[in-house]
């Protein structure tokens, strides 16, 4: 075999090879691409085997002992998840008494602000009727009209 040829051989030899080890790197890489997707779908399987041993469980289902730590566990768990639950049902409900008292507290506020109102017109009113020298209703104030029973302005009757 001459030199070159022999040279050329050696290097499609090598280009061979890198090329067979390239597929090979890809096979292996599909493969274990394979395998994550069985190891995936165990770990969901495992995940659905254990919801419905704790469902056996929480039906009082006799279960091995070798189980007991577990489902306690996840017992204990539970009963935080229902005493958190609660504590946002306890906020909620604070803040809404807080609210209605607020708002209650508003409304009495608003009425007695009409009351006040009320009340600081018709002693206006009655401070008008007696500077005129006439008879104040005794409801709102307004100056009654001589020998009127009824108030022309409320209605009430004056005797
Ligand atoms: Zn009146």
């Amino acid at each position: 075999m001459s030199f070159f040829k022999d040279l050329g051989n050696k290097i499609t030899n090598a280009a061979q090879d890198a090329s067979k080890k390239t597929a090979e790197l890809i096979e292996i890489s599909k493969i274990n691409s394979s395998i994550n997707t069985e190891k995936a779908a165990i770990i969901e399987t495992q995940k659905v085997i254990g919801a419905k041993i704790y469902e056996l469980y929480a039906a009082g289902e006799q279960l091995p002992e070798i189980l007991n730590e577990d489902l306690a566990s996840i017992a204990d768990r539970n009963q935080t998840i229902l005493n958190l639950e609660n504590k946002i049902a306890e906020i909620k409900a604070e803040a809404e008494r807080y609210k209605a008292e607020a708002e209650a507290e508003r409304a009495r506020a608003e009425a007695e602000a009409e009351r006040a109102k009320a009340e600081k017109l018709r002693a206006e009113q009655e401070a008008a009727a007696q500077a005129a020298g006439g008879r104040a209703c005794t409801n709102c104030g307004a100056l009654l009209e001589e020998g009127m029973k009824f108030c022309g302005q409320c209605g009430t009757r004056n005797d």
